[in-house]
């Protein structure tokens, strides 16, 4: 199963407003997981990071209409490289 069917699975299974929670929650724990890394603690980043991305993918699913986050991405992504003066290589 592509990654992509399967959140539709979940999406679908779980309803959009239980994955909608679930994003805000494991986007708290990345912060948390961030917070511990600064305190030079034992931590969790990658897992989290990991779960993010998962999430995220499902809220694009639920809210990536007509790719708006492409459009975002791209213009944010322009934005930062003019902010430090990075040119691509040609
Ligand atoms: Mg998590």
């Amino acid at each position: 199963m592509a990654d992509q069917d399967l959140y539709k699975e979940v999406l679908r299974v779980n309803g959009a407003e239980s994955q909608i929670d679930m994003c805000i929650e494991e986007c708290s724990e990345l912060i948390q997981a961030l917070c511990k890394y600064k305190r030079g603690k034992p931590n969790n980043v990658c897992e989290e990071i990991a779960d993010c991305e998962i999430m995220l993918e499902q809220m694009k699913l639920l809210f990536n209409k007509g790719e708006r986050v492409e459009g975002w991405r791209a213009f944010k992504l322009d934005r930062l490289a003019e902010l430090v003066g990075y040119e691509e290589e040609e």
